[in-house]
């Protein structure tokens, strides 16, 4: 009987321990489960739960677990959110957030154009084999060698005497000329394809009279013109020539019609931290009719969209 009642007991004391290990395992299992959750591991860093959602909206498992590894920073789930946020970018973003009381568009608009930079810094030589999309800016440059293949000399009954372009705009230049005449404007063009050598001639005049600070407020470096490329229009509203181009009614027409026919408006008001030039109601550049209806639509300038479509994918 005693010996029964002692089996009894320990099958008793074993089974209670065996539940209690259960219990155990069980909780340990969810604790880990629970550190190792991303909800956690953003909580733990200080992020709250808008952030955290933000976050999670955002990024995907393999990114969070990098972001986890970065102390906290306020900026971050703000730039996650933005449209043209490129995670490549991030400590450029979240750097530059830190130095800038700007907001995150305006961090993302900066960084992604490269005019977050000095002017003129980390320059490199552009893709040229983009053809009418290659990008020409204070920080991608042509060589100095650099001349469109298909230059021609465009006819003057659509430009002042004596100006070339790649016929790729001057052909869809054609095309505006007529659609904005038979709208009754006349818009020409009054300077097109430059040489590096003429540009370096009107820069270091420039120089040369007002200083580096003014030249370079207003006109490119040698090299850096969109005119090198021959995809680039400067044009007056014929018959309104002495009046300020963005006064015309020409220069609305522009605005409203130009990315139908492939043209941009390449430095647009408002925007001159972005393209790094001062507004140029004049200047339009070819980048063929879709780029152009969509940069258009979205409203962004042709540096953020070479960023973010172009470079990016
Ligand atoms: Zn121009």
């Amino acid at each position: 009987m005693v010996k029964k009642r002692r089996v009894k007991k320990s099958v008793k004391i074993i089974g209670s321990i065996f539940i209690i290990a259960i219990i155990f395992l069980i909780m340990l299992t969810n604790y880990l489960i629970k550190i190792n959750s991303i909800d956690y591991k953003l909580k733990e860093k200080g992020y709250n739960d808008e952030e955290i959602t933000s976050i999670k909206a955002n990024l995907d498992e393999n990114k969070i677990n990098d972001i986890v590894k970065l102390e906290y920073d306020e900026n971050l789930p703000k730039l996650i959110s933005q449209k043209y946020f490129i995670y490549d970018k991030l400590n450029l973003y979240l750097d530059y957030s830190k130095e800038n009381k700007l907001d995150a568009k305006k961090v993302i608009s900066l960084v992604n154009a490269n005019t977050y930079k000095d002017h003129y810094t980390d320059i490199v030589k552009t893709d040229t084999s983009l053809n009418e999309l290659l990008i020409v800016n204070k920080y991608y440059q042509l060589s100095s060698d650099y001349e469109p293949e298909d230059l021609i000399e465009v006819p003057t009954m659509y430009a002042y005497s004596g100006i070339k372009l790649s016929n790729v705009a001057y052909e869809a230049f054609k095309e505006l000329f007529n659609a904005a005449k038979s709208e009754g404007y006349t818009i020409v063009i009054n300077s097109g394809y430059r040489s590096y050598d003429s540009q370096e001639a009107v820069y270091n005049r420039n120089k040369n009279n007002y200083g580096t600070t003014y030249a370079d407020n207003f006109v490119a470096r040698p090299g850096h013109s969109e005119h090198q490329t021959g995809l680039a229009v400067d044009v007056a509203d014929y018959e309104n020539s002495s009046e300020d181009f963005e006064k015309t009614e020409a220069y609305q027409w522009m605005l409203d019609n130009a990315h139908k026919y492939g043209f941009i408006l390449r430095y647009p008001k408002d925007k001159e931290d972005i393209t790094g030039y001062s507004f140029e109601s004049w200047h339009f550049r070819y980048v063929g009719v879709d780029i152009a209806t969509k940069i258009h639509s979205l409203d962004i300038t042709y540096d953020e969209y070479y960023t973010y479509f172009i470079e990016n994918k």
